[in-house]
């Protein structure tokens, strides 16, 4: 019932469309993280026409990776996935690796990433586990409102068991179809069981859809924090053609010391670096004069 239903249901997102290489999935896995399709989808695009191969990323300088990353949030992720570029293009002859093992060892490259990989850009048999899945599984196997807290080795258990034998490639789109399913149908504050291809073998629908008992989760605010004062930084830095003084930097964001603490935060992740005492650049952009 699920894959018919993904067949008939499935967003056009860019990323699924045919000519996808495994590349252009490792990068929108990348990119997808923490970001929602809506904002990841234009970005994407734009990555891939201007960087269509892991070895047209690597020779790109750090700073225009991280000016391309734009708004997407959570900028380490573009330093991390450079860094997968410069591993594949020069350890795997410019081609994503295609064994579980290999994609694991690439840096950024986590079980989640490593098995959409697999399952999304080579069609292989992969059990893929994010939020949406667990939240599924959850409720359709389990018959609970919510996951609660991430259990690993039992989450990937749980999602290989309903794989369905056969091909690979039927697999493989099992589990793009149980993702989407967790994010267009079965959502966490509301879920739309009437139109939902499992409806009628849901645990949790069965059960009489009881409520959720465990955990809370942490909600996330971002003004005030320190992210929202990273960002400002670095939106300074990715908007200056090179260098920016000390000054520039104060005018982000008025109190001081949350915005040292953000900036010293900003240098150790490798995301900025220091010229001297009163300039600042993006990695790689040493030596031209700070601009004012
Ligand atoms: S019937 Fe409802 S709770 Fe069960 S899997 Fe479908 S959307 Fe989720």
């Amino acid at each position: 019932m699920l894959i018919p239903w993904f067949d008939a249901h499935a967003r056009d997102l860019p990323w699924r469309r045919p000519d996808t290489t495994p590349w252009g999935v490792l990068v929108s896995e990348f990119m997808l993280q923490q970001t929602p399709v809506g904002r990841v989808a234009p970005v994407w695009a734009e990555w891939l026409a201007r960087w269509p191969t892991p070895s047209a990323m690597a020779a790109a300088p750090q700073a225009d990776v991280l000016r391309a990353w734009g708004k997407l949030g959570y900028p380490r992720r573009a330093l991390r996935l450079h860094a997968a570029a410069t591993e594949i293009a020069t350890a795997h002859g410019d081609r994503v690796p295609s064994e579980l093992d290999e994609l694991l060892a690439l840096p950024g490259v986590g079980a989640y990433t490593a098995r959409a990989v697999l399952a999304f850009g080579y069609h292989r048999r992969a059990a893929v586990v994010d939020t949406n899945v667990r939240r599924v599984i959850a409720r359709a196997v389990h018959g609970a409102g919510d996951a609660g807290p991430a259990r690993t080795s039992a989450d990937l258990a749980d999602a290989e068991r309903l794989l369905p034998d056969g091909p690979q490639s039927r697999a493989a789109r099992y589990s793009a179809a149980l993702m989407e399913l967790g994010a267009v149908l079965c959502t966490a504050s509301r879920p739309r069981c009437a139109g939902c291809p499992v409806h009628a073998d849901c645990a949790w629908v069965g059960a009489g859809r009881p409520e959720y008992t465990g955990p809370a989760r942490p909600t996330q605010r971002y003004a005030g924090t320190d992210r929202q004062v990273r960002g400002r930084l670095l939106d300074v830095l990715r908007g200056a053609p090179g260098p920016v003084p000390r000054s520039a930097l104060d005018a982000a964001w008025s109190d001081a010391a949350q915005r040292d603490r953000c900036l010293l935060s900003l240098l150790d992740d490798g995301l900025v670096e220091q010229l001297d005492g009163t300039s600042f650049a993006l990695p790689g952009e040493r030596g031209t004069e700070a601009r004012t």
